[in-house]
């Protein structure tokens, strides 16, 4: 079976992290029926994994009771970290699963099940499903950004979504937003949005300010955290706790909240230009901080875009939230099916 099936009631999504794994059973319309979860144990290699996963996905069948025949299983979407050879179903070491390359995933599913099976990487995932189920349902040009250990990022474009030439595009985290130097990012050039704008990144340029103030006026709330919560220890501050303190009214946190919000929203605008999208849904960080932040992003993106496409855009958090990743893998298989329906 190498085509899914549109008429099946049901489909099956697995989404393969550095800590866990799980598989789900939804309908076509995106009720999740089902859910197992289990730990990746990403240290006994990736046979053991593959092997746990698959008996996952047939106890996420069986849950459902024996009626449940595979003929009414559409197929199964498959989301994992890159690099990935995504048109391959080739899973190729994600760095939080090195040891897993190459798995070619989709040839391995789709011998045990007989159902047609794709993979896509978890940034474009989670663009597919903001399409389909989150904040950009019924839209046709929608940007989708993860604001969490990194910074993903997946294009729909015109009703599907826009892979680029090898298969990367979209990755939006790596964009220069500075003129030249910066920090340095995980992907080994300087001055990326994720160096300024991933939670550890902003962690990090928090407890260098903050060293930069001891004991100051300029950050009272983030202290007083850091002398009874964090018992004094600079290491520990997060970005949680430089939203807590901006909230509070600290000038240092708000001074930091808004340099973030301005990085974010050059890379935004810089988007917008490209590709005038309807929305952008950013997820995490976005999620959790909602208007405080984003109200901020957007003023940056008004002074920095063209009022014709700055003010059709709409810059949201995302309404999946944390249950975007088992959207993510039902929408690598669904996206086929529903691409005529959209159009
Ligand atoms: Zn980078």
């Amino acid at each position: 079976v190498t085509e899914p099936n549109p008429q099946a009631q049901y489909v099956l999504g697995v989404d393969i992290g550095g800590t866990k794994l799980s598989t789900v059973l939804a309908t076509r319309a995106g009720d999740i029926v089902h859910k197992v979860r289990r730990p990746t144990d990403a240290n006994l290699g990736p046979a053991s994994g593959v092997a746990r996963l698959i008996e996952m996905l047939h106890e996420t069948i069986r849950a459902h009771g024996e009626d449940l025949d595979h003929g009414q299983i559409g197929g199964i979407g498959v989301a994992c970290g890159s690099p990935m050879d995504a048109e391959r179903g080739v899973i190729l070491g994600p760095p939080n699963l090195p040891s897993w390359n190459p798995v070619p995933i989709v040839e391995i599913l789709e011998r045990e099940f007989g159902l047609a099976t794709r993979l896509e990487n978890d940034a474009n995932a989670g663009a597919l499903a903001e399409w389909l189920f989150g904040a950009g349902r019924g839209r046709r040009h929608v940007v989708y950004l993860t604001m969490g250990t990194g910074i993903g990022g997946g294009l729909v474009l015109d009703g599907r979504l826009y892979r680029g030439a090898n298969g990367n595009a979209g990755e939006i985290g790596h964009m220069r937003v500075v003129d030249r130097g910066g920090p340095l990012c995980g992907c080994g050039k300087h001055g990326c949005l994720e160096a300024f704008c991933s939670g550890p990144s902003i962690a990090r340029r928090t407890r260098k300010a903050l060293a930069g103030e001891p004991d100051s006026h300029a950050a009272p709330h983030m202290w007083a955290q850091i002398r009874e919560a964090l018992c004094g220890d600079l290491e520990q501050v997060t970005a949680e706790h430089l939203f807590d303190g901006a909230r509070a009214g600290d000038p240092l946190a708000l001074r930091l909240v808004d340099e973030t919000a301005h990085y974010m929203g050059i890379a935004l605008a810089n988007v917008i230009q490209a590709f005038n999208p309807e929305v952008i849904v950013l997820g995490t960080i976005a999620t959790a901080q909602g208007d405080f932040f984003l109200d901020r992003v957007r003023r940056v993106v008004r002074d920095e875009t063209w009022p014709l496409m700055s003010e059709i855009v709409e810059i949201v958090p995302s309404p999946l939230g944390s249950r975007v990743g088992d959207y993510a893998a039902i929408s690598v298989l669904l996206q086929e099916t529903y691409k005529e329906a959209s159009c």
